[in-house]
Order: C-alpha cells, then sequence, then structure tokens
C-alpha cells in the first residue's frame, strides 16, 4: 500500500521587543543567566502582569502579513502546569480566543537547479496566539539549571491545518515563516538562539484517504534541518510499521539529531491536563478598526510577491531576484539604484553578488549590517554607467567596487584618482600590442596557422601591460590588423 504524510505544525517564534510580554524587564539574548527578571517574571505574589502593546502590534502585523482574521476581542487564559521553568506554575497564553485566526503561508520548494523557481503554494493557518515564553533549563548529569531571562518574553504561536505532506515542505514552511517575520522586523527567528522552535505533528495514511491517521508529535525542534529530517524520519517510521500490519501510536517522541532517530518520550495518557481558565489579573483586548488601519498601512509588498515583479518587471534571473528579496533592506537598495538608473540586470549583479560577498566578508568586522553601508544606491548606478560609457572596462568595476565599499567614495573620484581611465589612444595601444606580439612568438605562430583562440593569450598580455586599461574591443581590432 503506498502512503501519504500529512504534517501539521506548531511554530513558535519570539517578537522582537525591547521588553518582557507583561512587564518592563528588558528582553534580550545572550545576557548573564537571570539578570533579566524581576518580581513579575519570577511570579512573586502581589506583583500583576501589565500587557506589551509593542508586541500586541507585532502579533496583529504577523497576523496581516499571513492574511489571518485578527479578532476584534481576544482574552488571556492561564495554563496551569508544574514545571522548574516557570515560577507562576502557569504560562499565560491565549486558549479559546487567539489574536488571529486562519491565514495562509506561501511557501516555495527548491527548484531543479539554483535558477529554476521551484513551486509555491500555499499552506493553511488554524490559529496564531500570544503567550509568554518561559524559562530555560539546561540539564547536566546530576544537576538542571534554569534561566529565567528567556521567561515573559513575548512568544506566537503559529498552528498549521495538517496541510503539510513531506519533510521538504516542512522546511519550505519554516523558510517562509522566517523569511516573512525577519523581512518585516516582526522577530529575528534565529533557531540557535532559541528565538524561533518547531513542534512537528505527523501521521501517514493510504493514498486516497481522507481521514487522519494517528499522529505522534516531535517537540522544541531547533533547526530547520532538524525539523525537515525528523519528519522525515518518521514518515519512513510509521509507514513501514503500517505496512507491517503495526499500528502507530500517538505519542511525543524526541529527536535524536546525532544519531538522526526519534524515540517515544510519553504516550497520550501522560498528557497534561492544563485546567485552562481565563486569566482575572488581565482584561480581554479590544482591537479597533482604526488601529488595524494604522499596522496595515505598515505592512511592506510581500517577498514572494515581490520576488515575482522582480522577474516580470526588471526581467532578472530567479536566482538573483530570489537572493535580493531574502533582505527587505537590499531589495529596496537594489530599487533605488534602478531608479537612479535603469540597467537592472547589471544593477542586480553588483547588489547580489559583489555587495553581499562585501558585506559577509566584513560581517566579522561588525561592518556587515544593511543598516550601516557606507556605498550609496547612486554609486551603483553610476558605477554601471561608466562601463556603460567606455569609461571604465568591466574588470575596472569589479576592482573598485571593495574600495567603494569601505569607503564610500563615487567611482568617479576613484576612478579619476587613481588613474583607471580606459584607454582610447590608438597609437598608444598599438605599440603596446606591437610590443606584445614581439614578446610571444608561440601564440602569434598558432594564431597565424589557424588557431583563432590564441589571439586570446595576446589580449591577456594587453591588458595586463596596460593594467586593464585599454579599450578592449580597440584591442582586438589593433591585434588583428598587426597580425595579418
Ligand atoms: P494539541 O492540542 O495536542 O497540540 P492540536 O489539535 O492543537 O493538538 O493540533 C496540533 C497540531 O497538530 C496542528 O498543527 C494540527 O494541524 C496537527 N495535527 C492534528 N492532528 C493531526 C494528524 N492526525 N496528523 C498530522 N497532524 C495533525
Ligand atoms: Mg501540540
Amino acid at each position: 500500500m503506498e502512503y501519504e504524510a500529512v504534517i501539521g505544525l506548531e511554530v513558535h517564534v519570539q517578537l522582537k521587543t525591547d521588553s518582557k510580554m507583561f512587564t518592563r524587564a528588558a528582553s534580550r539574548f545572550g545576557e548573564p543567566p537571570n539578570s533579566l527578571t524581576n518580581p513579575v517574571v519570577m511570579g512573586l505574589p502581589g506583583t500583576l502582569p501589565v500587557m506589551n502593546k509593542a508586541a500586541i502590534e507585532l502579533s496583529i502585523q504577523t497576523g496581516l502579513l499571513f492574511g489571518c482574521r485578527i479578532a476584534e476581542v481576544c482574552k488571556w487564559d492561564r495554563k496551569n502546569y508544574f514545571y522548574p521553568d516557570q515560577p507562576k506554575n502557569y504560562q499565560i497564553s491565549q486558549y479559546d480566543q487567539p489574536i488571529c485566526i486562519g491565514g495562509e503561508v506561501e511557501i516555495e520548494l527548491p527548484g531543479p537547479a539554483r535558477n529554476i523557481m521551484g513551486e509555491h503554494r500555499m499552506v493553511q493557518l488554524t490559529r496564531i496566539h500570544l503567550e509568554e515564553d518561559v524559562g530555560k533549563l539546561t540539564h547536566f548529569e546530576n544537576e538542571s539549571l534554569v534561566d529565567f531571562n528567556r521567561a515573559g518574553i513575548p512568544l506566537l504561536e503559529i498552528v498549521t491545518e495538517p496541510d503539510l505532506h513531506s519533510a521538504e515542505e516542512v522546511s519550505a514552511f519554516l523558510h517562509a515563516i522566517r523569511l516573512h517575520m525577519v523581512y518585516v522586523g516582526l522577530s529575528d527567528c534565529d533557531m540557535e538562539k532559541g528565538q524561533m522552535r518547531c513542534d512537528a505533528n505527523v501521521s501517514v495514511r493510504p493514498v486516497g484517504s481522507d481521514t487522519l491517521g494517528t499522529r505522534t508529535e516531535m517537540k522544541n525542534l531547533n533547526s530547520i534541518a532538524g525539523s525537515r529530517d525528523s519528519v522525515a524520519f518518521e514518515i519512513q517510521r510509521q509507514s513501514r510499521l503500517l505496512e507491517k500490519g503495526g499500528q502507530v501510536v500517538q505519542e511525543t517522541r524526541r529527536w535524536n539529531a546525532e544519531q538522526g532517530y526519534t524515540v517515544a518520550l510519553r504516550s497520550k495518557e501522560e498528557a497534561h491536563d492544563y485546567r485552562y481558565f481565563p486569566d482575572p489579573d488581565l482584561m480581554p483586548v479590544k482591537i479597533s478598526p482604526a488601529m488595524l488601519d494604522r499596522l496595515a498601512r505598515e505592512i511592506p509588498e510581500r517577498p514572494y510577491d515581490r520576488q515575482r515583479r522582480f522577474l516580470e518587471d526588471y526581467g532578472l534571473p530567479f536566482s538573483t531576484a530570489s537572493v535580493l528579496c531574502l533582505d527587505r533592506q537590499l531589495a529596496d537598495f537594489f530599487e533605488e539604484a534602478v531608479s537612479a538608473h535603469d540597467k537592472p540586470l547589471e544593477i542586480g549583479n553588483l547588489v547580489a553578488n559583489d555587495l553581499l560577498r562585501e558585506l559577509s566578508s566584513s560581517a566579522g568586522q561588525g561592518g556587515g549590517k544593511m543598516s550601516k553601508l557606507l556605498i550609496k544606491p547612486g554609486q551603483i548606478a553610476e558605477l554601471v554607467k561608466l562601463v556603460e560609457d567606455g569609461v571604465i572596462s568591466k574588470q575596472i568595476a569589479q576592482d573598485i567596487f571593495p574600495e567603494m565599499f569601505h569607503t564610500g567614495r563615487t567611482p568617479s573620484l576613484i576612478v579619476e584618482e587613481k588613474g583607471l581611465r580606459q584607454s582610447t589612444d590608438a597609437a598608444e595601444i598599438e605599440s603596446v600590442c606591437a610590443r606584445v606580439i614581439a614578446e610571444n612568438p608561440k601564440p602569434v605562430e598558432e594564431f597565424r596557422t589557424g588557431n583563432q583562440k590564441a589571439i586570446n593569450a595576446l589580449k591577456g598580455g594587453v591588458m595586463k601591460a596596460t593594467r586593464g586599461k585599454a579599450n578592449p574591443a580597440m584591442v582586438d581590432q589593433i591585434l588583428r590588423k598587426l597580425l595579418a
């Protein structure tokens, strides 16, 4: 029998706010353990939660970004459980009235090659609710440590319908969530820092069946590759089990990333009963149409829509369009340069290749940020124009790019100062050509006996001797004349 996989994800994403969800304690990563706490975070008697408006706004924007219906009223519930990551013994969450309902996320599957776009489709969401993150436990052989810096950070839970059908789609979905949230500035989604975590629910069923099979759940997957691989493993394990006449048991399983398998952790019978009830310390939240309007106006063109526009309007190759649209500031930079000089292909190349290369190689020195760029879009436009007008060669343009990047000086200035203008002085080029011909009898002989390609060695010699400044078309013409 053929089996089909059915997967639903619950993705936790920390929102990018200055302070925590229900108190002013700072929300930051990488501080000394337990330094970002206060009596509210520690759940001391007599403290009261106060809502963080920015977190609510970012949640609404997430919902708008993914086409959710935004609740007119949402409310807070206590999710009760006893565990050392949560000193209050309950987590403030949203049970039956979440902030966002429904929605869909566009995913992009990998194409058959880097330069060919893969399939796109929409994945249906069930809901998105807002809650507070809990502390982080680290277990050692004989003891466990807890860090409450993470406790209380505003945390979104994005829940999908059982609408994903392969490990590749799981990977594409997580990439899409991260792309959209980072693009709009809602979260940094750094999985290594725990800012995005994934629970995967996996079941299989005979192809053609429309009832759901029994599912297992893998919790707290902390990388996209791990999520993909654990789902792939689970699909295969369940299919083999059913093929052998066995039955899938509903349970939570742990992903062993080092060894690449899942193992049973606890069964559904041991599942928590959280005894949810409305939090008496917090009022329900009313979201006004005016607030919705204001937040909707701040939602930019979505990255995959922008990618489609870049392909259609600018005729960019897919690899360039997709790289540019991974980063809102990078795509803005590109469009600003194109508006200064309408040569999207050349500008796209410089931005997607040269600019990104310089950015990543200076990342270690703290210079690798789009927001701190010295180089201006207009200067890239100017560089392309200098090549187009024959003032400098393509090679010189490439050569001076790093200096433009590191100093923010205009290409014209650098070209003048270093005397890099392309030479179109026929007499000067001819004398260099004659010298190169005299010094290289072998390619000369080869060319004269019919090997057309041998002229390239001579051209190379001339470009080297002129430090790339000779006009290549003139070099070709003059060499041929002298060799005739
Ligand atoms: P829980 O309360 O245990 O987290 P939910 O009903 O809220 O369970 O579902 C959690 C996630 O599991 C959702 O993403 C949902 O789409 C998915 N899911 C539910 N049933 C199945 C199933 N049989 N197979 C795959 N995914 C499922
Ligand atoms: Mg669950």
